[in-house]
């Protein structure tokens, strides 16, 4: 999401005439978008910012802007530790930062001399709307994001979200479409549909047809645009996986094999006190929904360890969770108490050595398992979206239904095109393979998982 939104500042300022320069050392204006989900992100930044800074003694005229959920979190308070910042912008005012940018750089043409940084962190109603449009031109990117809510309404023990991100607001139905339809003319070929609760969408705007969710009515109406080959989602929660959503996958072809489900725990208890809508059961039970509907549904996660009050027992279930789900991959965090927030003052606060452990532990379980799932699609043809070089340049890459990342060789005409790839090789994240030749049966992930 704030790849997205960096996005979204960049071509306002592009279209306003500034340019992107490749090199940070190059610039007249550096923008840090930032994250506050944990402390580490928030210390990582403000480190940055403090190096940057120092440029000022031989670039005096060097602007520094923090932009995002640090910024809405802290607000005029980094000032403390960053007095010489130029803009503070809080999440929901990105589209603001050209102006205040051309006022700042216009004052100080003029010499008037601008003593306090530029500090917006209100709210501001129908923000929601004002992220969008935010490709000039060619898509570059075969994937393409759209933002299709802001905010969070939900009430985890944990996170800062509700905070920085304000009360969870819908874009209208039609514009997002219209908007992956001109992302579709332009280009993409893959969109991505990004909010903090994705199957909250539109949940207070739309009614309900026939029990689908207007979450779901969205996904029919992607679905339905053509040259379109691809729909993601993040992030959805468990919550929202009724039975619509399971049936949207198993009649809507443009939904990959792949779901992100974050489940945080495995353990009812911590699951309970960290306010989680949902036990071990019901994770499992959506899980198993998924996969009738797609038998090679592959899942990502979300998982937090040393959650306050968290037992050797509560991390075994854990772990117990995940070889039942059997993870492609995981995002593992540890726990970081964020201010405000109800587990920050909760009692049975993990030690960080515990935290440390369990987190290794985990990270060691769960590699071991997306080593064994992506082996198991050696041997087999995967339907590839082509989305271009890979990082060293001399190959490409893309990815299967099942996201699972690939690289082969292929020529730049491919680019954005759906290919059958044979997979001679895999690592724990990674396919490699060569072009199948056309015509040749594609092999579904699913064969390889029944294996
Ligand atoms: N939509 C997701 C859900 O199901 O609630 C939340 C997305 S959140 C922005 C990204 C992830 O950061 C969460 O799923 C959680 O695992 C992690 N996270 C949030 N707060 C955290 C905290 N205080 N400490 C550690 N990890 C945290």
């Amino acid at each position: 999401m704030n790849e997205r939104d960096s996005d979204a500042v960049a071509a306002m300022l592009r279209a306003r005439g500034y340019r992107i320069v490749p090199d940070e050392d190059d610039c007249d204006v550096l923008l840090l978008n930032t994250c506050s989900v944990r402390d580490a992100a928030e210390q990582k930044a403000i480190g940055k910012a403090g190096y940057l800074l120092a440029r000022k003694k031989h670039q005096p005229d060097f602007v520094l802007g923090i932009l995002g959920c640090m910024a809405q979190n802290r607000g005029a308070e980094l000032l403390d530790r960053l007095p010489d910042v130029d803009l503070i912008i809080g999440t929901q005012k990105f589209h603001r930062v050209p102006d205040y940018l051309d006022n700042l750089r216009a004052a100080r043409e003029a010499g008037i001399p601008v003593g306090a940084a530029i500090v917006d962190t209100e709210a501001e109603a129908g923000s929601q709307n004002t992220i969008r449009d935010h490709l000039e031109g060619p898509v570059e990117k075969v994937c393409a994001f759209v933002s299709i809510q802001q905010g969070c309404n939900m009430d985890c023990a944990f996170c800062i979200v509700p905070t920085t991100r304000g009360d969870e607001r819908s874009r209208p139905m039609a514009d997002i479409v219209r908007e992956c339809e001109a992302l579709v003319a332009r280009g993409a070929r893959e969109i991505m549909l990004l909010g903090q609760i994705v199957t909250s969408y539109g949940r207070r705007d739309y009614a309900h047809t026939g029990n689908v969710t207007p979450f779901v009515q969205l996904l029919e109406q992607v679905n339905a645009i053509p040259g379109l080959e691809r729909i993601r989602f993040t992030s959805p929660h468990p919550r929202g996986f009724r039975a619509d959503l399971a049936d949207a996958f198993a009649r809507l072809p443009k939904l990959g094999e792949h779901v992100h489900l974050p489940v945080q725990s495995g353990s009812d208890r911590i699951l309970k006190a960290m306010r989680r809508p949902y036990g071990r059961d019901r994770y499992l039970e959506i899980v198993a929904s998924l996969r009738a509907a797609r038998p090679a549904m592959a899942f990502s996660t979300d998982i937090i360890v040393g959650f306050p009050g968290e037992t050797d027992a509560d991390f075994e279930e854990t772990r117990r969770l995940c070889r039942e789900v059997d993870y492609d991959m995981a995002y593992v965090f540890k726990y970081s108490g964020r201010t405000g927030t109800p587990a920050a003052t909760m009692e049975g606060q993990v030690p960080e050595e515990v935290r440390e452990e369990r987190n290794r532990v985990l990270l060691e379980d769960l590699k071991a398992g997306s080593l064994r799932r992506s082996q198991a699609l050696v041997g087999t043809v995967q339907e590839v979206l082509v989305e271009g070089p890979d990082k060293t340049g001399l190959r490409f890459m893309g990815r299967t239904r099942g996201n699972r990342a690939t690289v082969f060789e292929a020529a730049p005409r491919l680019v954005g095109r759906l290919v059958p790839v044979e997979v001679t090789r895999a690592s724990v994240s990674t396919l490699y393979g060569h072009l199948a030749p056309a015509g040749a049966g594609l092999q579904s992930a699913e064969a390889a998982v029944s294996l």
